[in-house]
């Protein structure tokens, strides 16, 4: 039987196309049919499975594994977004964000974590900006089923400007005691949420950065991390500035080589942006421990600088693609990544740059993540791994045409996440024919709404808005 709302426990997707794994690398498999059992996917067939379960048929349609965002900072996305791609800084809203009581952050998360799953991406890898938005993205990623690996970034908001864009670097040293504090309450936060919710939420200690640490804090993030289990996820020389004060506080070293010393690739590592890396040295240790380059393609907000994406694939460093903040929608991420790469390529042409492809994105965002978090139950359509997939209607106006398209991954370069039609984790409906299931679509909206309207309206008392870039 077909059914018409989202079944649950055991059933059968009959798809267009399957991006099914085995043998170490993903297939596009034409017909294909997945059974789940409870959380898990169960089976994998060519044709079509016998039997009398419950089955949705998606005839049109892409399945593939849940995306797997390495890098976001889910509450901040809309915000700022709209409001700086004519180069102001984000520092004043995200600032004003700690003045939301706990119910506006949670519509604010809400609001973002709907975004981010409507547009096919099941887990996060989340840097909340703050411990108070860390414990945010818990109570309603938890409670909605979402897959996370949650940390509240250190230094939080709060105190992060007086450090990152410090003159002296006595304000760095000054910053050694609050910035211990920080780390115990995040660790504290780690170790009681622990394994919540099934085992979906997965916390992580998550350093803002290298510019904003001493040997002291961050030897105790690594420490923290180990503990946990779960690894770091941390920017990694996000800029030519970070980079140059990691090697005069270092003795010349790298933010790279820095890490490696203090032990901190022990466990599953995520670092975003890597735009300043030491080519020579860096890629060879990043490598050796399996090290995941989150790049995100839309940071700073749509139109922000390039990113050394190219250069990654052709170091060969695991690279993911994440969201960051202001677009949550990572097929339009996947699409940047593999469109501006491109780009970036041909304008440094040369042998240590590689042409990303759209399988090099799409990879990224789901086997290579999983790999890197060290979960080889997640990222893959393969018997035995989690039951957390997406389906993409790859037929539809503007990105298909009008039938199934016969090398269905070319259409992702033509897609948003609009095309996006449902969206499972541990065998759960979270998004079913595109409407959110876990929360009503239309209270999250109206929620979001009134928080960024309380946001702005201050920004505008305080003269924020102008003068307006042009
Ligand atoms: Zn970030």
């Amino acid at each position: 039987m077909t059914v018409a709302s989202a079944p649950s426990g055991q059933y059968i997707i009959e798809a267009g196309w399957v991006l099914a794994y085995n043998a170490g690398a993903s297939h596009l498999l034409a017909g294909g049919s997945v059974r789940i059992e409870d959380d898990r996917i169960a089976e994998i067939s060519a044709g079509r499975m016998p039997g009398d379960l419950p089955r949705i048929s998606v005839p049109g349609q892409l399945l593939m594994p849940g995306l797997i965002s390495g890098h976001t900072h889910v509450a901040s996305g809309t915000p700022t977004r709209g409001i700086i791609e004519g180069g102001r800084s984000f520092s004043r809203p995200i600032k004003l964000m700690d003045r939301l009581s706990d119910e506006e952050l949670d519509d604010l998360t809400a609001f973002n974590l709907a975004e981010i799953l409507k547009a096919g991406c099941t887990t996060q890898v989340e840097m909340s900006l703050s411990l108070r938005q860390a414990e945010s993205y818990a109570r309603v990623a938890g409670v909605w089923g979402a897959r996370g690996f949650p940390g509240g970034m250190i230094p939080g908001t709060s105190r992060l400007d007086a450090i990152w864009f410090r003159d002296d670097d006595q304000a760095l040293f000054d910053s050694v005691p609050d910035t211990l504090a920080e780390i115990e309450a995040n660790f504290e936060f780690g170790q009681k949420l622990m394994g919540d919710f099934d085992g979906r939420l997965m916390p992580m200690m998550a350093p803002h950065a290298t510019d904003t640490h001493t040997d002291e804090t961050m030897s105790a993030i690594i420490a923290a991390a180990n503990t946990l289990g779960t690894g770091i996820q941390i920017h990694l020389s996000q800029r030519e500035t970070e980079t140059e004060a990691v090697r005069k506080l270092q003795n010349g070293l790298s933010p790279t080589q820095w890490l490696d010393k203090l032990g901190g690739f022990e466990g599953p590592f995520l670092g975003a942006h890597m735009k300043a890396l030491d080519w020579s040295t860096d890629p060879a240790i990043l490598k050796r421990h399996g090290a995941v380059f989150a790049h995100c393609p839309s940071a700073g907000g749509a139109g922000g600088a390039t990113q050394p994406y190219p250069e990654a694939l052709a170091a060969g460093i695991a690279t993911n693609i994440a969201i960051d903040t202001h677009s949550n929608d990572l097929i339009e991420n996947i699409k940047l990544a593999v469109l501006g790469g491109r780009v970036r390529a041909r304008l440094l042409d040369g042998p240590a740059v590689k042409l990303p492809t759209i399988w090099d994105a799409v990879d990224g965002a789901t086997v290579v993540a999983a790999d890197g978090l060290r979960r080889p139950d997640l990222g893959r359509i393969c018997a035995g791994a989690k039951a957390d997939f997406i389906t993409v209607d790859l037929s539809d106006w503007l990105v298909g045409a009008g039938t199934l398209p016969p090398e269905p991954l070319n259409n992702l370069l033509y897609a948003n996440g609009g095309m996006v039609r449902h969206v499972a984790v541990d065998g759960r409906f979270l998004v079913y024919d595109r409407q959110l299931t876990t929360a009503n679509e239309g209270d999250v909206f109206e929620r979001g709404a009134v928080v960024h309207r309380k946001l702005w309206k201050q920004l505008s008392d305080e003269q924020w808005f102008t003068p307006t870039p042009r």
